[in-house]
């Protein structure tokens, strides 16, 4: 068996690695964090390294890069700043991967080669007050009035709403629980469109949002994928969540690596009882659970990616990934603080900093438990 990397991916992860080197220092990566602040600079920078287009086919302008090639991108950045992750994932993620997958050709073409430039920013607002786990339950509503569609209703936690031109909406246009939601296209310009930034507890500057729809006009060339993609929002939203639940894996990657080496670091400098306390054997093991638990992460998930690149069926697997990697990382970034006693337990140690990010991995883009669920039923349970 071969899974390792390709020459290109090599170079990409080195090029990653040195930008992130460069660009965010610690003392960079505090003050975005202190400052709840967007990282719109270096996003700007990243997509001048022409990588926002990792994903986008290359007769739209990108390089036609695959799952893998994104996760390497995505796990080198979390280990430097996992809220750039996050706002190239508002890019990669909630514009590339849903108008490549889903957008009518009109669509592609028009939105394609300006996110592949980094030039326009999406969102992704399915989860609502009364739909968290249970999406299906969506009751933001679109009417169609006078050959346009009006939507009323309201979502939570949309990261980087507030930052962005599209909210790509899931709205319910008929009663069917699955077959009767569908995908709208929202400027965030449009007339009755607000948002509310809420504060979160990790991942500061990523601009999670409370999202409003008061009479929002939309016209039907927005629905994702055109007019005849009515009611298909369900479907649509199915065949973004390998890629989703693969790249948040990677997320969770990434925080466990720099919360592993910062505890390494720490351990092999901290003397007590006269020598470094990553001498003592305890620590010594703790350390080594951490890297022997993080790489089996990263083989699994690696290994979902594969399969998902060469077109198997990995339901099972990306959910698994997605569950153990970011149980993992987690746990790592926990042990993390405790390596560095009183220290890690300060506001002025990096430690707390990769705990209170890697909390939400397990929670957004279906909880551990809902993906134990899957797994579940991929069982025949
Ligand atoms: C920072 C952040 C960013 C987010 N970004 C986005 C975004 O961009 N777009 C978007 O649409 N959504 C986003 N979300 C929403 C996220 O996907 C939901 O929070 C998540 O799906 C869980 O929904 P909930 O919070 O309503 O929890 P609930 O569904 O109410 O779950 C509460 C608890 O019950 C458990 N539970 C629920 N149902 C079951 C079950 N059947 N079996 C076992 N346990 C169950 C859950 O695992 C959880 O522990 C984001 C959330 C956060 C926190």
């Amino acid at each position: 068996m071969d899974y390792s990397f390709t020459e290109e991916q090599n170079m990409l992860r080195d090029m990653v690695r040195k930008f992130t080197q460069a660009e965010i220092p610690p003392e960079v990566a505090r003050e975005i964090d202190e400052q709840d602040r967007f990282p719109r600079e270096l996003l700007a920078k990243l997509s001048e390294l022409g990588i926002m287009g990792i994903n986008v086919p290359e007769e739209y302008g990108g390089q036609g890069g695959n799952i893998v090639d994104e996760m390497i991108l995505f796990e080198e950045i979390s280990r430097a700043l996992p809220v750039l992750a996050w706002a190239a994932g508002n890019i990669i993620l909630y514009g590339n991967e849903i108008i490549k997958t889903n957008g009518s050709e009109e669509q592609k073409k028009k939105y394609l080669p300006r996110l592949a430039k980094g030039e326009v920013i999406f969102a992704y607002a399915l989860t609502e007050p009364n739909a968290g786990s249970d999406a299906a339950s969506i009751r933001t509503k679109a009417e169609l009035r006078d050959g346009r569609y009006i939507i009323n209703g309201s979502k939570i936690f949309i990261t980087g709403a507030g930052v962005s031109d599209i909210v790509v909406t899931n709205a319910r246009t008929a009663e069917p629980r699955f077959g009767g939601i569908t995908d709208f296209l929202v400027e965030t310009s449009s007339k009755g469109f607000s948002t509310r930034p809420i504060k979160d507890l990790g991942y500061r500057g990523s601009n999670t949002c409370e999202v409003y729809y008061d009479d929002v006009e939309v016209p039907l060339e927005n629905i994702l994928g055109g007019p005849e993609c009515l009611n298909h929002g369900w479907k649509q939203m199915m065949r973004l969540l390998n890629t989703e639940r693969l790249l948040l894996s990677a997320c969770a990657l990434g925080i466990g690596q720099g919360a592993f080496e910062y505890a390494l670091n720490y351990a092999k400098q901290r003397e007590q009882f006269g020598k470094p306390i990553g001498t003592f054997q305890v620590i010594q093991h703790k350390l080594v659970d951490m890297a022997t638990e993080l790489e089996a992460a990263r083989r699994l998930a690696y290994y979902a990616a594969w399969k998902e690149t060469q077109r198997m069926e990995c339901v099972k697997e990306t959910s698994m990934s997605k569950y153990f990697c970011s149980e993992v990382a987690k746990k790592i970034a926990l042990n993390g603080v405790q390596i560095l006693g009183g220290y890690g337990y300060t506001m002025e140690y990096d430690a707390q900093r990769y705990l209170r990010d890697v909390l939400v991995l397990s929670i957004g883009g279906g909880t551990t438990q809902i993906q134990k669920n899957i797994i579940g039923k991929q069982l025949g349970l």
